[in-house]
């Protein structure tokens, strides 16, 4: 009975362990409250211009740390707000953050994208588009400065739908990238067709290119292919300095990673953006 007990335990936070339906429902109370507490947090990544070493964009990623249990990981509660149809809300909550934080920045005259992760559920809302374009109007953002990062695997759960989602975004001016390319089932030739601007390679691969030279050849020709065929490319899970070596002279990919800043503050990051950057000389950039 103890060892069952442990087992449940271990189960609330690892997700390779299905969670039992009790602690489901239990985490899943929480996570609403904490939602509309605005307990949620947002902790932004830079991702950096390896050619010119400055910081061009920052990803926002949800954090939430539970009043008893501690943080939670987000491979345990987006699952969960995915299943539960609280993502929505959980989403509307990061992308008025991020979208704050980047009016503040634009404001102090940093000129960066801000990259904001969406879900399935919202490829298949054909209300999301316009609900975005009034978040940005709202913030005085223009369009070309945010960035929708959506998975293969969740286009493809529901691809005509995604395909009008995604082109009624992009008809607004907002960039759509494709995280963790690679893992997923879609070819390069359908994710053009669908007109995505950004491939966000995998850190699976990214990872292990100084020790395998099979995931070597596949980051270098992707990396070339999608800049041939006029795609931005982030390259995720940067973690030492040969990879980013190898990385640059490939040349125009962008790379995020622990190496070259972990997902922090906004006051974290700001000191990154400055010590890259520079500090902005021209004042606060126009409001869209
Ligand atoms: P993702 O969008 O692919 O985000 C990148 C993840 O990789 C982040 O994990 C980040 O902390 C981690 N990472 C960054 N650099 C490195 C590195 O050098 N090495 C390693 N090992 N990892 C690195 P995080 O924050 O735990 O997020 C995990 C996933 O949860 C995200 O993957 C995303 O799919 C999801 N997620 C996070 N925040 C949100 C959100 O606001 N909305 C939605 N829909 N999903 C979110
Ligand atoms: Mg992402
Ligand atoms: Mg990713
Ligand atoms: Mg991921």
């Amino acid at each position: 009975y103890h060892a069952k007990l442990e087992r449940d335990r271990i189960s609330i936070f690892s997700p390779e362990f299905d969670l039992n339906t009790v602690e489901r429902l239990r985490l899943l109370a929480d996570l609403r409250i904490a939602i509309d507490r605005g307990d949620l947090d947002v902790v932004f990544q830079p991702q950096v211009e390896l050619a010119g070493s400055r910081v061009v964009a920052v990803e926002a990623l949800a954090r939430w740390n539970h009043c008893t249990r501690g943080p939670v990981g987000p491979d345990v509660f987006i699952p969960l707000a995915e299943d539960s149809g609280l993502i929505f809300r959980l989403t509307t909550v990061v992308l008025e953050r991020a979208l704050a934080q980047l009016a503040e920045w634009r404001a102090a005259g940093h000129d960066i994208r801000m990259a904001v992760n969406l879900s399935a559920r919202h490829l298949s809302d054909l209300g999301v588009p316009q609900q975005v374009a009034l978040a940005l109007r709202r913030h005085g953002i223009p369009a070309s400065s945010l960035v929708l990062e959506v998975t293969e695997t969740a286009i493809l759960s529901d691809p005509v739908r995604a395909d009008l989602v995604i082109r009624a975004l992009r008809a607004h001016g907002v960039t759509i990238a494709i995280d963790d390319y690679g893992t997923g089932n879609a070819s390069l030739s359908y994710l053009r067709r669908l007109e995505v601007d950004e491939l966000k390679i995998d850190r699976v691969f990214v990872s292990n290119i100084r020790a395998d030279g099979q995931d070597m050849i596949i980051v270098r020709s992707t990396i070339a292919l999608a800049l041939e065929l006029g795609l931005r490319v982030v390259a995720e899970g940067v973690e030492d300095e040969p990879t980013v070596e190898s990385l640059r002279s490939f040349g125009g990919v962008v790379a995020q990673g622990y190496h070259l800043g972990r997902p922090g503050s906004a006051e974290a990051v700001e000191r990154m953006i400055v010590e890259a950057n520079g500090a902005p000389t021209e004042g606060a950039l126009s409001r869209a």
